[in-house]
């Protein structure tokens, strides 16, 4: 007779190849840090990408209840979704609305980024039959030459004042090229020429920072500060030791310790080979899980404090760290290593694989089980 199996069977925490711990109370550290520093009016949160990957149907709510009332998505189908989380928070667009959206924006109260004259048209039209003055977002470019407004549009619309009728123009912004690089003087740069523009248009509150614009001071702060990165703990300045809070904990387990020597070699490749005897554990997380191939040879883990470098290739399901150094009894099937933490940041992983923290979070693949502790 066979059985059948029960739910209970598997239990996630003690099976999963590995364990994301995301600390909501953090992310609230973080948004009230960044918060306390501006000089005048109100924080944001950006919780684009699912929340930077960590979930933005938790990590929204969360600073919703410390306080937070405005969010930036980056595109409709996320600002649905959060809408059915945050009733009542004030929910912006970042794309604006692609032609023919313009009605299911208004329908679930969120706020477009409106970004050229295009935009703008068909969301008056809409703003025309509309029986309140619609809340809207213009984005002009300072330099990023990505979205927003030229200057030659912002005179357009300058010189056209009707173009507007029917929005209520809440913000007037835009978004740095360099913010973490303190010296850069694109930063100044950017600031005189949105000053600039916005004077042309009619008075509006205005943002311009992202995270790491708020650490650029005061000038910077305007109306409304929208950091998105360093809520998730990643550093906002460049160079400089980093004041936020980790967020994520990435644990991996152990399928397997073994004893190896030369002239032995480890993974696809043959890219590591042991000079001496060597412990190796085999853990269950790869490049499928958004443990960047880049990582190869050049990143770690960490087991009770002790660094375990990542030896041989990243296979998709699969990497070999150099254990020798580990305390023997941490070393068994089932037992897991550190992979992101406290002790080797999302900014250190960043930085072994050529990259940025934003790129380490939102790969954190979905074979991951999440926990979510705090909030
Ligand atoms: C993503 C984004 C942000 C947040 O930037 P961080 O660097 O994550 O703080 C702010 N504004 C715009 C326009 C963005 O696209």
């Amino acid at each position: 007779m066979v059985t059948e199996p029960s739910d209970t069977d598997y239990d996630p925490e003690a099976h999963a190849g590995a364990v994301l711990t995301i600390d909501l109370d953090a992310v609230v550290a973080n948004w009230r840090l960044v918060a306390g520093k501006l000089a005048r009016g109100a924080c944001a949160a950006v919780v684009k990408a699912d929340g930077y990957g960590l979930g933005a149907d938790k990590v929204a709510p969360a600073l919703a209840a410390a306080g937070c009332r405005h969010f930036f998505v980056a595109s409709l189908e996320e600002g649905v979704a959060l809408r059915r989380v945050l009733p009542e928070a004030a929910l912006y667009v970042l794309h604006g609305p692609m032609p023919g959206s313009d009605t299911v924006f208004a329908a679930h109260r969120l706020v477009p980024v409106l970004n050229d004259l295009g935009q703008i048209e068909a969301w008056q039209r809409l703003a025309a039959t509309w029986p309140e003055p619609l809340p809207t977002v213009i984005h002009l470019d300072t330099g990023m030459s990505r979205l927003g407004l030229s200057p030659g549009e912002v005179d357009r619309l300058a010189a056209e004042p009707e173009r507007l009728a029917g929005l209520s123009l809440a913000y007037v912004m835009s978004h740095l090229v360099s913010a973490e690089e303190q010296d850069n003087p694109l930063n100044r740069q950017q600031l005189g020429l949105f000053n600039d523009l916005r004077a042309r248009l009619p008075a509006a509150d205005a943002s311009l920072a992202n995270g790491s614009g708020v650490f650029l001071g005061p000038d910077f702060h305007f109306d409304l500060a929208r950091p998105g990165a360093v809520l998730y703990g990643v550093a906002p300045v460049a160079g400089a030791p980093n004041p936020m809070r980790q967020v994520v904990r990435l644990q991996g387990r152990i399928i397997q310790v073994r004893d190896v020597d030369s002239p032995q070699t480890v993974g696809y490749g043959a890219s590591h080979s042991f000079t001496g005897p060597t412990t190796v554990a085999t853990v269950a997380l790869g490049y499928a899980d958004g443990y960047l191939r880049h990582l190869s040879n050049r990143g770690s883990c960490f087991v009770d404090g002790v660094r375990v470098p990542v030896i041989g290739r990243v296979s998709m399901d699969l990497i070999t760290l150099d254990v020798t150094k580990a305390p023997a009894d941490r070393l068994f099937p089932g037992a897991l290593v550190e992979v992101l933490g406290d002790s080797y940041t999302v900014d250190d992983a960043a930085a072994d694989a050529d990259t940025i923290g934003y790129e380490i979070l939102t790969s954190l693949g979905p074979r991951y089980h999440r926990r979510y502790v705090g909030g």
